[in-house]
């Protein structure tokens, strides 16, 4: 709350939404930006699509409370007056805020880091397109970094097809730590 790099950012936030789960997470979450919920509760992922990504880290065995979800960006994107909404980060924001991801993952060094949509991709690695990026193991400082679709996508887009993309990149995930795949979760989304 003392930060005031973003000014723009600060005079209109109601809350920094550092990021929530356990220091001894195995797996991180790397989001985009806090919406107008995760900026009035303090908390990230908890609107619409956080309700979906806390269903998607449930299916897979773990909880929120077991990994640990942050975003590029600590405060929410402000709006013009009067406009509802979000909008994405600026490569200005992004670049001023990733020390404090940076130290974060630093800290928590988890074996893996799930890249939540496009923004996350660019803010890590400055990578674009996640179309072409999920599913395929990147690193981030050496720290294995599976990309994968932004759950506000699957939201808008609720095929089974693309559903399944995201679980397939999860499983890659669990496989990576270890973590048991019955033959119910290896089944989910395969039909259309
Ligand atoms: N979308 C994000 O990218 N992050 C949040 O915390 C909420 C929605």
């Amino acid at each position: 709350m003392q930060c005031v790099k973003c000014s723009h950012l600060a005079s209109t936030r109601k809350n920094v939404v550092f990021g929530i789960g356990s220091v001894d997470a195995e797996v991180m979450f790397v989001g985009e930006a806090p919406g107008a919920d995760e900026d009035a509760q303090g908390e990230p992922f908890v609107g619409a699509a956080g309700q979906l990504l806390t269903k998607m880290i449930n299916a897979t065995g773990l909880s929120r409370e077991k990994v640990y979800i942050a975003n590029i960006l600590k405060c929410r994107p402000n709006m013009p007056a009067g406009s509802s909404g979000n909008r994405k980060p600026t490569a200005d924001e992004m670049q001023t805020c990733i020390p404090y991801l940076h130290a974060q993952i630093d800290l928590i060094q988890p074996k893996v880091l799930v890249a939540l949509g496009g923004t996350a991709m660019e803010g890590l690695l400055g990578k674009s397109g996640i179309t072409k990026l999920r599913g395929q193991w990147h690193a981030y400082r050496g720290i294995p970094l599976m990309p994968t679709y932004h759950p506000s996508y699957l939201l808008r887009n609720q095929s089974n097809a693309e559903k399944r993309k995201v679980w397939e990149d999860l499983m890659a995930v669990m496989e990576k730590i270890g973590l048991p795949i019955s033959e119910k979760q290896r089944g989910f989304f395969l039909r259309a």
